[in-house]
């Protein structure tokens, strides 16, 4: 469903008739999640519940799950992570308009010309919700990974993070 990327819906519609979408993406299809991933096999499942706020505002819990293999940043091999996480965002038009949202358990979201891509949405919520620096948490392994020096692990285990890093950036320049 490659079409089901580019799909883009009207927020204040859908949060008027309090429409539910699920979508299935997979995640080689979004870009911002392969730095994360060790291979791009999977899918992500998404349900956006649509909704107003008490204010009136277009709103949505967006809940997301993925089966996905993320590298571990200490041994940078690949293992399996369940990322499952529930959010729930509040559409504004413009930053000024999102630093106006109401409600402080609301993650404000930009929409473009009042619509969102819920692609976006659901890479979004899967980059919130994966580790900051997924480790595999398997210590043998780890611990006996090529590329660390092995007289000093605990050392390496601070500083070696490629992905990390490139992951900073990438925030920083959003
Ligand atoms: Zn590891």
């Amino acid at each position: 469903m490659a079409s089901g990327l580019r799909e883009t819906v009207d927020c204040e519609r859908l949060a008027q008739e309090g429409e539910t979408l699920d979508r299935v993406y997979a995640l080689a299809d979004l870009p911002r999640l392969q730095d994360l991933l060790a291979d791009p096999d999977g899918t992500i499942r998404a349900r956006f519940a649509f909704q107003r706020t008490e204010t009136g505002r277009a709103a949505a819990t967006v809940e997301i799950e993925a089966a996905a293999h993320l590298v571990c940043q200490r041994c940078l091999s690949g293992f399996p992570y369940t990322v499952a996480a529930r959010s729930e965002v509040e559409f504004a038009s413009s930053p000024g308009d999102a630093a106006t949202c109401s409600e402080a358990d609301r993650e404000p979201y930009l929409m473009t010309d009042g619509a969102v891509r819920l692609a976006e949405l659901a890479e979004e919520e899967f980059l919130l919700a994966a580790p900051f620096a997924p480790s595999c948490g398997a210590p043998e392994a780890c611990g006996r990974a090529p590329g660390l020096g092995a007289e000093e692990p605990a050392r390496a285990s601070e500083t070696v993070r490629p992905f990390g890093a490139l992951r900073d950036l990438l925030k920083e320049n959003r």
